[in-house]
């Protein structure tokens, strides 16, 4: 979501993408410059009508498509692995809202939990139990959470873990990735290219240096850089990190990464936090730190912890938490937190997680491994250079021949191929997140026969690019 892409897909303006209104085109934006396709007539119609309102016709940016050079579909429905759009085009969909429905679309759990806890007032502005219900499953499943917090999205969680941090160490500094998502929260809207300790530079008009220059930014996977940060400031507050990359393609943390930024923390005195909005939940029950064994202070969750609702949260150790108003004097607040129907999702959510020796763990694994070996054996049989990168249901075909552990490898793609094999995949049925540097979901609903369609259609897209 966050890593533009090193280039975009030029084509020339299209007087035909202009949205039909009885305003002159001229004072109109161009809903993009993608030609329109009479397939997706309903969709083309409908982008047309959304840009006139939103900006770029959407309201979060990767969904304009505009890294794989067409305009969105629009989506009508969907139910367990698929989704329908408004021209009645059925699609296998791995954007799986980025993130949140593990359990597929539609599930008939969450749904029906929604249903009555909407029915019952969406919003009290009073504490419900529900909350402590869905607080009490965040802490017995996630080992270094005693105490949470509920918000509304991943941004908030992140920035107010960032908040607490400084708060609680005295301290401003904050170290971060290149190439890491972690929500669009000012200090850590920053990119790179250059080197470890490099002060950050916003990567969006708006963002003031006198935000970032708090913020250093090292290359993921590299334990020596971090090093050298806390070598060179002292004033480091916290190493804020998403557990296994999955904001730049999927890309796993190297064998001792994680356990090296816990010492290295430590010996330091800052707190090591993991943003876990996107693995928390997804690649085991107890989220990416009990996979690898190593504990943060605080941790980020988002995504699967709200089912498909606005939510999110913060927690970790209990003399970090009770730092927050109001046990404490680090404010943060919210009219919407822990809203009654954002926690009924989430708890019907969890509640299918955590269920009977983790099976959905064990069912999404299989079903990954299967889509990982058919995109591999497809690519081989093409020829394309293809690095398939896979963490349980987090998984992402990268177009290159050579391993991807950073954004530097991830950026060198061929972000032109998959643009190209992103939009025959779509011909043919398949939904893919519309960028190279996004994690594709699988969800408890993609069966055998899903990943079966979906790998015959890698192969004869894949054929195609060759
Ligand atoms: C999605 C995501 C966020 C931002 O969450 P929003 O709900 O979109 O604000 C933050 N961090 C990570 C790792 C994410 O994947």
């Amino acid at each position: 979501m966050p890593t533009p892409p090193p280039t975009s897909p030029t084509s020339s303006p299209s007087s035909s993408s202009t949205p039909p209104s009885s305003t002159p085109a001229s004072t109109l934006p161009a809903a993009s410059d993608a030609p329109v396709v009479p397939r997706y007539a309903r969709s083309e119609a409908a982008f047309a009508q959304a840009s006139q309102v939103l900006p770029g016709g959407v309201n979060s940016p990767v969904r304009a498509y505009q890294s794989v050079g067409r305009n969105p579909i629009f989506i009508a429905r969907g139910h367990g692995s698929r989704v329908t759009d408004i021209d009645d085009h059925e699609y296998i969909d791995y954007v799986g809202s980025y993130g949140p429905l593990i359990l597929g679309h539609a599930a008939e759990t969450v749904v029906a939990a929604v249903h009555k806890a909407m029915a019952r007032g969406a919003s009290f502005g009073m504490p419900t139990e529900a909350e402590t219900a869905l607080a009490r499953m965040v802490v017995d499943a996630v080992a270094s959470i005693d105490v949470v917090r509920f918000v509304n999205s991943g941004t908030e969680a992140v920035m107010s873990t960032i908040r607490l941090a400084r708060a609680a160490t005295g301290k401003p500094r904050i170290i971060k990735c290149v190439g890491c998502y972690h929500g669009h929260t000012d200090a850590l809207l920053v990119q790179a290219g250059s080197g470890a300790t490099t002060l950050g530079v916003p990567s969006s008009p708006g963002v003031p240096d006198s935000i970032t220059q708090h913020t250093a930014l090292v290359p993921f996977n590299d334990l020596a850089a971090v090093e050298a940060v806390f070598a060179q400031h002292d004033d480091v507050a916290a190493m804020v990190i998403e557990p296994i990359a999955g904001n730049m393609g999927t890309i796993p943390p190297a064998e001792g990464y994680l356990q090296g930024l816990r010492e290295l923390c430590d010996k330091h005195g800052a707190l090591l936090v993991f943003d876990e909005v996107m693995t928390g939940f997804r690649v085991a029950y107890g989220c990416a730190q009990a996979l690898y064994g190593v504990t943060p202070d605080l941790t980020c969750l988002g995504k699967i912890v709200g089912g498909g609702m606005p939510c999110a949260a913060y927690g970790g150790r209990e003399d970090l938490m009770r730092q927050v108003a109001p046990d404490g004097p680090m404010y943060q607040a919210g009219t919407l937190s822990g809203n009654p129907v954002a926690m009924a999702a989430g708890l019907a959510t969890l509640e299918a997680l955590a269920d009977s020796d983790q099976a959905v763990y064990a069912r999404l694994e299989k079903q990954a491994a299967r889509l990982e070996t058919g995109l591999t054996e497809a690519a081989e049989a093409s020829g394309v250079p293809l690095a398939v990168q896979r963490v349980g249901s987090m998984i992402c075909p990268f177009f290159t021949d050579k391993p991807v552990r950073n954004y530097e490898d991830a950026i060198s793609c061929d972000t032109q191929a998959f643009a190209a094999f992103f939009r025959k995949m779509l011909d043919l049925g398949i939904v893919l997140p519309p960028s190279q540097f996004e994690t594709w979901f699988v969800s408890r609903e993609h069966d055998d026969v899903a990943i079966d369609q979906t790998v015959s259609a890698a192969r004869e897209a894949l054929a195609e690019l060759a």
